[in-house]
């Protein structure tokens, strides 16, 4: 069995297509992104944004299987506590909410909020082990490395390029999966490159990330957190960051690590 089964409930940063409330409502679009979040082993969510409790619907995952939620930051994209509330109140149990542990918000009813030291290692449900490490942006940002089974995937959105500590926590470890930052797209002089990676970024990233063994060959790199006005279509984007190596996560895509 595989450590980790994971589908993207949505790949796109916060430039939403007004199909997602028409022709898309309903189901999965290459092209048509929602709010970026991941569910992995069909109950740990990374991320519950503005479209997550439909994205869970589309790929019949019940909204009480959900038993903990990690959260990379507090941005509207990935932090809905409307949405967070409603799959807290579909539970009989707490729902478990990680979050940086200075992160401040209004607290949400049925929620076990755990609050989460840079750096520190924690065991989470069936054998999962999660750390956070810092991250290049703003509301309490963290990034994740998730452990089970002994395979490893680093969860890296949103943020641009890798902060020194967190390389040098990388660095010691070979990853089988890595999510990264994928918001702009492949040109240069994009003023967003201080808070999230663009394609040019990412492909100077993999190369240091395989020069000191972050990366190996049987590591998989995709990218998250798309900006569909800053990027080609999905199957243009893709061939682009074939070229090095990485793939281009979509809306319903499963992969098992
Ligand atoms: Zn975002
Ligand atoms: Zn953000």
């Amino acid at each position: 069995m595989a450590a980790f089964e994971i589908i993207f409930l949505g790949t796109c940063a916060c430039d939403f297509s007004p199909r997602l409330k028409g022709d898309c409502k309903d189901r999965f679009d290459k092209d048509v992104r929602r709010s970026s979040s991941i569910l992995m082993n069909g109950h740990i969510l990374v991320d519950c944004g503005p479209h997550t409790p439909g994205s869970l619907a589309i790929a019949g995952a019940p909204l009480a299987s959900v038993t903990d939620i990690f959260v990379t930051h507090l941005h509207d994209d990935h932090f809905d506590a409307e949405n967070i509330g409603r799959i807290a109140s579909a539970k009989e149990e707490k729902l478990r909410l990680w979050v940086r542990e200075d992160a401040q918000f209004a607290p949400i009813a049925n929620t076990e909020v755990v609050r989460m030291r840079i750096g520190q290692r924690y065991d989470a449900r069936d054998g999962t082990a999660v750390t956070p490490l810092a991250a290049n942006h703003t509301a309490y940002p963290q990034h994740f490395i998730f452990e089970r089974g002994g395979k490893k995937v680093f969860y890296g959105l949103d943020g641009a390029w890798v902060l020194t500590d967190s390389f040098r926590a990388m660095r010691r470890q070979q990853f089988d999966l890595l999510i990264l930052d994928g918001t702009v797209g492949d040109y240069d002089g994009d003023l967003r490159i201080s808070e999230h990676n663009s394609i040019p970024m990412v492909r100077m990233l993999l190369k240091s990330f395989a020069s000191v063994g972050i990366t190996g060959p049987s590591s998989q790199v995709y990218l998250s957190h798309l900006a569909p006005s800053l990027h080609r279509p999905h199957g243009e984007t893709e061939e682009i960051c074939g070229a090095f190596g990485a793939h281009v996560a979509y809306d319903g895509l499963k992969l098992t690590v």
